[in-house]
């Protein structure tokens, strides 16, 4: 797989969107309100894959791949009582990994396959459109 090169466009616009996310977090309480309806934390019972945990996380700027573990189904949104727009903050600060090439491995393979092949796990299904591959 080609390595992404950073360049210094990509450095200032990946400070730039961190910056833009803990801004949009700064407000929480983290009154942990949001924990309630994020399907993550319930299957992973950790406190860092809910919207608190990322916002603490992220309100110091920090780039941790725990941002990817999170569906944006919006769940938190619908009970934070300061309407906090997390999954923007999720987005942004995913975007600044990606620039950063600190993004996950497995969706760079996937999209490596899905240019080379136009399939996700790499194998080539031809013109036959009935033939999808899930996981
Ligand atoms: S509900 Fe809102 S204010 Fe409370 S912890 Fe979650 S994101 Fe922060
Ligand atoms: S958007 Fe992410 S953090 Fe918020 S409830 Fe859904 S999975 Fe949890």
């Amino acid at each position: 797989m080609e390595k992404h090169k950073i360049s210094e466009a990509d450095r200032i616009e990946a400070s730039n969107l961190m910056e833009e996310a803990s801004d949009i977090l700064d407000s929480c309480i983290k009154c942990g309100m949001c924990k309630s309806l994020c399907p993550v934390f319930k299957t992973l019972k950790e406190e860092r894959v809910s919207a608190r945990g990322k916002a603490i996380i992220l309100s110091d700027k920090i780039m941790n791949k725990v941002v990817f573990e999170c569906t944006l189904c919006k769940g938190c949104e619908q009970k934070c009582p300061l309407g906090i727009k997390v999954c923007d903050a999720i987005r942004k600060a995913r975007e600044a990994m990606v620039l950063k090439g600190k993004g996950l491995k497995s969706n760079e393979e996937m999209i490596d396959n899905i240019r080379k092949t136009g399939n996700p796990f790499g194998k080539n299904i031809g013109n036959d459109p009935e033939k999808l591959y899930c996981c």
